[in-house]
């Protein structure tokens, strides 16, 4: 048998088991014996003393649940007489499942119960939402000193309500979603940020709230506003403004600028078509408005 079934180069199968719903694996380690004692650091003055078989969790395979029993070598130190198991690389044990079980678990758990997971690889519910619960407290711990240079503040619609929703705009990466957008909730925030003279810049939509809690909070921050949100604003008034101009215009005329607006929704130099051009020309220079507005 190989080690090839596993995937596990620091094991060597020794015996497989399968029923119905379960595959067990006997292994021992491939791994050279431990060179020092991890207690009192003495280099070679190791011996054997006995081994244990221990059980450990690992990815379903072929939709059973896989168990791996390690026979694993216990060793005592001549100098401190401390003993010790070997080390085993692939394993994580304060929670007795393989490393890539528990990456599978924390992107499991994002989409299925704890308890659906726990039954697919044959761990307690408990264990299972132990080790989600480790990650999302990795993942915080993460963002709660990561203070960025540009900040990013914008919000989404999220279980009916608007969030307000933190970035680092360098990076491209969300920080924090908070419940509330309004001016208490994100001056409370900013002010629990940790190194905030570090902020240079902060990028924003016009929602006036945001802009006061930045002054209040971080006034040496430049603000800037979103370029997203400023052309949309100014696509909004030229349309306000061509349907205005529908009334100083013949049915004729007034249909085909409902065909062209799209020629006064994109810039000049993006227009490739020469007759797009035609047309572009034909309504600023007709219409003076029209035109004053979308120069603008
Ligand atoms: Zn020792």
């Amino acid at each position: 048998m190989t080690t090839n079934m596993l995937n596990l180069p620091s094991f060597r199968i020794l015996d497989m088991k399968e029923s119905e719903y379960d595959y067990r694996f006997l292994v021992e380690t491939t791994l050279p014996p431990p060179s020092y004692c991890p207690k009192c650091g003495t280099v070679a003055n190791l011996y054997k003393n006995g081994k244990k078989e221990q059980l450990f969790f690992d990815l379903p395979m072929h939709a059973k649940r896989v168990g791996i029993f390690v026979k694993r070598q216990r060793y005592k130190c001549n100098d401190c007489g401390a003993t010790f198991f070997e080390s085993l690389p692939d394993i994580d044990e304060g929670r007795s499942v393989t490393n890539r079980l528990i990456n599978w678990i924390q992107e499991t758990s994002l989409e299925k119960t704890f308890t659906s997971v726990a039954g697919e690889i044959g761990v307690d519910e408990k264990t299972v939402r132990n080790i989600f619960n480790d990650y999302v407290n990795e993942l915080e711990a993460q963002t709660d000193f990561r203070t960025p240079k540009w900040l990013g503040i914008d919000e989404v619609h999220l279980l009916k309500n608007y969030r307000c929703v933190i970035t680092d705009v360098e990076n491209k990466s969300v920080i924090d979603i908070l419940r509330k957008r309004n001016k208490d909730n994100v001056i409370s925030y900013l002010s629990k940020l940790r190194d905030i003279d570090k902020i240079e810049l902060v990028a924003m939509d016009m929602w006036n709230p945001y802009k006061s809690a930045v002054n209040t909070v971080i006034p040496h921050a430049k603000i800037v506003i979103d370029k997203f949100h400023v052309v949309k604003l100014a696509n909004e008034a030229l349309e306000k403004i061509r349907k205005a101009n529908r009334q100083n215009v013949t049915a004729k005329e007034r249909r085909q600028l409902m065909r062209d607006r799209y020629v006064l929704l994109t810039r000049s130099k993006d227009l490739t078509d020469f007759d797009d051009q035609i047309k572009l020309q034909v309504w600023t220079q007709n219409f003076p408005l029209l035109g004053q507005a979308y120069a603008f």
